[in-house]
């Protein structure tokens, strides 16, 4: 489709460059939205015509060659209706009667959509805490020692307890018992990390967070270099029905042209922040991986480019005092979701289907890119009412 798939390329380029019409005079520089449900077609439509919109259409294609350039991927990604879809159609490669290993501290929803396969198709399901290396290792040893071949789920930093996975060692170790690894990439990006160039056959993404960036796109991605994992996902796609609208995908493409500059600068806030937050006197807990003594700090330094832009801190308040601290803000968003332009922040533990391990006064904060001392000083504020509640 275009001329920008250039590999020396470096990713801050690809992402304003990847995806663009064919240099021709008179041609757009931005894809049209197409918006039709069928294709003028006779006779028998081969794999790559243009038929019917669920099982493909031409607003996608952008997008989807940006988003595997981007990735390293040698094939273009699969966008989903979701992250979710994504993830559904890839938890879909397990074999009926198989395993899959999954971080206890996965998207919630993740983890729910691999529990109910559990339910539903006797695939056994192993949760782990997807830092300890050895452990995971050992899972995928035990998996495939009961005959399986073991799915490995990978969620790098895991959502919200911010754990690092050591995806190289996991994915020799998972190959070398025969199995398969996904690897959710929606909190580092393709900037903050490539995981097909680390060792995983699949990665999903939340578009709806980073990569669309501004908070009004819900869609997903699927990315693989294996032209049959490539088909079945594509498969699941078109029968599962979880595709993506024309409208949402060309903004996701939009909203990916400035990724580069709103990871540097979320994650240059981030930063300050974590730093701010680590010697307050009115917190009692902080995490970010960019943090020394964060315990995967040297693995995130190694394997990553960047520590991302999602912390956690827990205010001395205790579980009411970080209620309280969520209602004094007046510019931090009290909201779920993250990877938005403004910075928002919730007390994950809210949700019932929360993982019992995460502390109750545990806050979530996804880092926007705001003027960082307008972000402080708001905190700051909140953090002195929430101290109200120490003692
Ligand atoms: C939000 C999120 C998802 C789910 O994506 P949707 O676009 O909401 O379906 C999956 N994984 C992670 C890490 C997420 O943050």
């Amino acid at each position: 489709m275009t001329d920008q798939h250039d590999p020396t390329l470096r990713p801050d380029t690809l992402t304003v460059a990847a995806g663009r019409p064919a240099r021709e005079e008179q041609a757009p520089v931005n894809p049209p939205v197409v918006l039709s449900s069928t294709y003028f077609s006779t006779g028998s439509p081969d794999g790559g015509d243009l038929v019917y919109a669920r099982l493909g259409t031409e607003t996608w294609l952008p997008l989807e060659e940006a988003l595997g350039t981007l990735e390293g991927s040698t094939l273009p990604a699969l966008v989903f209706g979701s992250g979710m879809g994504a993830i559904s159609a890839a938890l879909d490669l397990v074999p009926a009667g198989g395993e899959v290993i999954i971080p206890r501290h996965s998207y919630h929803a993740s983890l729910v959509a691999a529990r109910h396969l559990a339910e539903r198709s006797q695939v056994r399901v192993t949760e782990v805490d997807i830092a300890d290396t050895d452990r995971v290792t050992a899972a995928v040893r035990e998996s495939a020692a009961r005959g399986h071949e073991p799915v490995l789920w990978v969620e790098s930093p895991t959502n919200p307890m911010l754990e690092v996975a050591d995806l190289p060692a996991l994915a020799e170790a998972t190959h070398a018992a025969g199995g398969l690894v996904i690897a959710d990439n929606t909190f580092a990006t393709p900037l903050g990390q490539r995981p097909l160039t680390l060792g995983a056959d699949v990665v999903v993404h939340s578009v709806t967070k980073y990569l669309a960036g501004h908070s009004d796109v819900i869609l997903g991605a699927a990315l693989t270099d294996d032209e049959g994992l490539h088909e079945r996902l594509r498969t699941r796609r078109s029968i599962g029905g979880a595709v993506a609208g024309p409208w949402e995908a060309w903004l996701a493409l939009r909203g990916m042209r400035t990724l580069a500059l709103r990871v540097q600068r979320s994650q240059q806030n981030a930063a300050a922040l974590a730093e701010h937050l680590r010697t307050h006197p009115l917190v009692a807990a902080v995490s970010y991986p960019g943090l020394p003594d964060h315990p995967q700090h040297e693995r995130a330094a190694a394997q990553m480019s960047g520590f991302g832009s999602i912390l956690t801190l827990r205010p001395v308040g205790g579980v009411e005092g970080a209620e309280a601290l969520t209602r004094a803000l007046r510019l931090w968003l009290p909201a779920t979701s993250l990877g938005g332009v403004e910075s928002s922040l919730e007390r994950r533990r809210r949700f019932a289907a929360e993982a019992p391990t995460v502390p109750e006064d545990l806050l979530r904060l996804s880092v926007g890119i705001e003027d960082v001392a307008d972000l402080i000083a708001d905190l700051d504020r909140a953090l002195a009412v929430a101290a109200q509640y120490a003692g």
